[in-house]
Order: C-alpha cells, then structure tokens, then sequence
C-alpha cells in the first residue's frame, strides 16, 4: 500500500479502494476497531468493506473493549484540515444566482390573422379619412 502524504494536514494517508469503486484517503496507521452499527467512526477495511466501528485504543486504560479487526479510519475524520479537504474550491465571490427568469417575449402570431386585421382596419380608414378631403 502506497502512503501518501494529505495535501492539506501533511498527515501520511493511504488511499483503499472500498467496495463501491471509491478510493477513499485514511489514516495510514491501521486502527483497531470494534464493530459498532452506532459507531460514529468509519472504518475501511482492507478489502475495502466499509464499517462503522468505535476505534479501541488499547492504550486507553480500564476495560480494553473487544477488539474485531483491524482497519482504517478515514482520513476526513482525522484530518486537521477537513474543512478545506470537503471545500476544495473556496471562492470568495458569491455564487453567481442564476438569471432572473424573464416570460418569453410574446409574438401575435401571424396565423392568427387578428394583428394584421387591425392594421388592415387601421389603414382602412385612414384611407377613407383621406378621401373625405
Ligand atoms: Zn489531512
């Protein structure tokens, strides 16, 4: 597994692939862990199923929790700069809103013939105001 170096934290990180195709950044130190449906770390396993889990920290003193496997944590939860890891692209400009929806210009439509008959109309009787003089 090759270890990458995080972009934003520095953090060494190894990029699994996970059972949907994804390659997904964690934390290149493997994590003990215990299998928890309420877990609210994600763990990728090695090949590549991806659980939630508590990570047992053997170190941790008291009861050492039961340990299921071994995995790794992912790195959006470690990384330091997480913020800037799930916004790559931070501009300072608001996003451009989108135009303001104006109706279509409407046109009378020449089919119809009701435009052209009022101007027919129109040119009529400014002939016949013509001819009176
Ligand atoms: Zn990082």
């Amino acid at each position: 597994m090759e270890i990458k170096k995080c972009k934003f934290c520095g953090a060494p990180i190894v990029w699994l692939k996970t059972q949907n195709g994804r390659a997904m950044p964690c934390d290149a130190d493997a994590v003990k862990y215990q299998e928890n449906y309420k877990g609210k770390d994600v763990i990728v396993l090695s090949d590549g199923k991806v659980i939630k889990a508590t990570v047992v920290n053997p170190n941790g003193g008291g009861l050492t929790p039961i340990i299921d496997g071994e995995g790794y944590i992912s790195h959006f939860a470690t990384c330091t700069h997480a913020d800037e890891a799930r916004q790559p692209r931070r501009t300072d400009s608001p996003a451009p809103s989108a135009p303001e929806q104006k109706p279509a210009p409407t046109y009378p439509d020449p089919d119809a013939g009701d435009y052209y008959a009022d101007l027919y109309a129109m040119a009529k009787a400014a002939s016949k105001e013509r001819r009176k003089w």
